[in-house]
């Protein structure tokens, strides 16, 4: 059983949440440290790098092996007691390898690029920060982005979607139409037998740009 990343470290974290351990180290020690967690772990867990101050916090919570919720508000809090105007903040999040079998590839989810687009809208109403977000799969880095295409097609018009219950029709609609067009163009090239692991992930990526999203994979 390898030791929880950032176990041994306690600082000043917003309180009130169920996630925060944190973690000062490097950004590259930090990755490795969360690679191996991909690698060898069983369940989904998220975590931020804030630069400026080489600090590593949990922001996942309900982790499963499928899925983890990132805490918005815990993030924004976070923003607000660095204090610093312009964080560029780094969202790494890990898909554990050995929950699935086979030459399958592990990049972000449909809720992955919704939650992205999301917390991009609530970041953008109460803060300057900037957020680049990460998959690492114990293998490799995916990064992804959403871009004007993905946001004029699927997240028009919609304030943030964290609160499900009151969305619009309009937002409904929206995301219905993204998982439909996930469900149907971009998933199937992370399962076709018939493609090599490469050019799963090709396809992945070409696929998923004919949506607005963004992606690049780089093997360690
Ligand atoms: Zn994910």
């Amino acid at each position: 059983m390898l030791p929880r990343f950032g176990q041994d470290f306690e600082a000043e974290l917003p309180s009130g949440s169920a996630v925060g351990h944190c973690c000062r180290c490097s950004r590259s020690e930090g990755v490795w440290q969360l690679q191996n967690l991909a690698a060898y772990g069983d369940s989904e867990d998220a975590w931020v790098y804030l630069g400026s101050c080489s600090l590593w916090v949990d922001i996942g919570e309900k982790e499963s092996w499928n899925s983890v919720c990132i805490d918005a508000d815990f993030l924004t809090a976070l923003l607000d007691g660095a204090g610093q105007g312009g964080e560029c903040v780094s969202l790494f999040h890990i898909h554990p390898r050995s929950m699935l079998a086979g030459n399958r590839i592990y990049p972000p989810a449909a809720n992955d690029i919704y939650s992205l687009v999301n917390l991009k809208r609530i970041l953008r109403e109460k803060s300057d920060a900037e957020i680049t977000a990460y998959v690492l799969d114990g293998e490799g880095v995916w990064t992804y982005e959403t871009t004007d295409l993905f946001e004029s097609s699927y997240f028009q018009n919609q304030r943030s979607w964290q609160r499900c219950c009151s969305a619009s029709d309009l937002a409904k609609e929206q995301y219905a139409n993204f998982m439909l067009d996930y469900c149907t163009l971009v998933e199937p090239a992370t399962s076709d037998i018939a493609l090599s692991q490469r050019m799963k992930i090709e396809a992945y990526i070409l696929r998923s740009r004919a949506l607005g999203i963004e992606v690049s994979y780089t093997p360690h």
